[in-house]
């Protein structure tokens, strides 16, 4: 039988809806072989995850993304079989998380000059255990009726460069892609369609890193032959993924974009 895996999924540690058994559970589902657990910033999905996908035998590839800011633009980049339980970059986690809490009030102070008044403490609430986001943000402000759709508080307000954007995330890619290595994880940068800056990839190239995320929801085919010639010519790892969030997007994407096993033992290959 032809093994397939879906290597970018997240739970409600973060801004997924699922928790790690729904998330697990799922994959069941819809028979996918193995998924790569990749939430923004947090890794304690991972363990729950782990224990899940042996009772319902589905392989589970403990992994990250983590945030990071070039010139104002938000990057994110993959860690995979990252070592969850690495002090040193647990607390580089940490201070993420700390910047992610203090950012969403920015942003909440922000949205006061259109009007919206939204409760810090409702949008904390709805976030959950974990890492909070702009996703939890642009889900309450769909709950509250200020926007018809949760795409919209991103196009209107919270994307990037919108005007109640806030970044200030102190992590460079390449001291992402450091923290990741030093984890015994594998970099690889998240979703290279979706920021659209190719020409900051070969700095990341030459500071190590391992894999580009080729296969995504957002990656238009074109997009996908691009980022996999790329791959090829750089002789870096491929790897794909739905990012799918439970239903914080509208649909469950998981098992939308998927790859073959192969590609899983090519990452194994590497791991360090
Ligand atoms: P943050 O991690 O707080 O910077 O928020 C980024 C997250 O917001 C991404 O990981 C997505 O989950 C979500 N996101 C970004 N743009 C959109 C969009 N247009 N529609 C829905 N979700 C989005
Ligand atoms: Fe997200
Ligand atoms: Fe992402
Ligand atoms: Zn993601």
């Amino acid at each position: 039988m032809y093994r397939t895996a879906d290597l970018h999924v997240h739970t409600n540690f973060s801004d997924g809806t699922f928790s790690p058994e729904e998330v697990i559970q799922h994959a069941s589902k819809i028979k996918l072989s193995c998924i790569a657990i990749c939430d923004h910033d947090v890794l304690d999905a991972i363990g729950p995850c782990l224990a899940a996908g042996e009772k319902y035998g589905v392989e589970v590839i403990p992994g990250v993304e983590v945030t990071a800011e070039k010139q104002g633009c938000e990057i994110h980049m993959l860690g995979f079989y990252i070592d969850r339980k690495d002090e040193a970059f647990r607390a580089k986690l940490a201070q993420l998380c700390a910047q992610r809490e203090k950012r969403i009030y920015d942003m909440i102070d922000k949205l006061k000059k259109h009007k919206i008044n939204l409760d810090p403490g409702e949008v904390f609430k709805l976030s959950g255990k974990g890492s909070i986001g702009r996703l939890h943000l642009a889900r309450m402000l769909y709950k509250k009726g200020y926007v018809a759709t949760v795409d919209d508080a991103f196009r209107k307000y919270i994307g990037n460069n919108k005007s109640c954007y806030v970044g200030k995330i102190n992590l460079t890619p390449e001291e992402a892609i450091d923290e990741i290595i030093k984890a015994r994880g594998i970099p690889v940068l998240a979703h290279p369609g979706v920021m659209g800056k190719d020409e900051f990839i070969p700095s990341y190239i030459k500071h190590g890193l391992m894999g580009i995320e080729v296969y995504h929801t957002d990656h238009p085919p074109a997009a996908a032959r691009r980022y996999e010639a790329m791959a090829k010519e750089n002789n870096l790892l491929m790897t794909g993924g739905s990012d799918c969030h439970g239903l914080g997007k509208g649909r469950v994407l998981m098992g939308v974009v998927t790859v073959g096993y192969e590609l899983v033992e090519r990452l194994k290959d590497a791991r360090r």
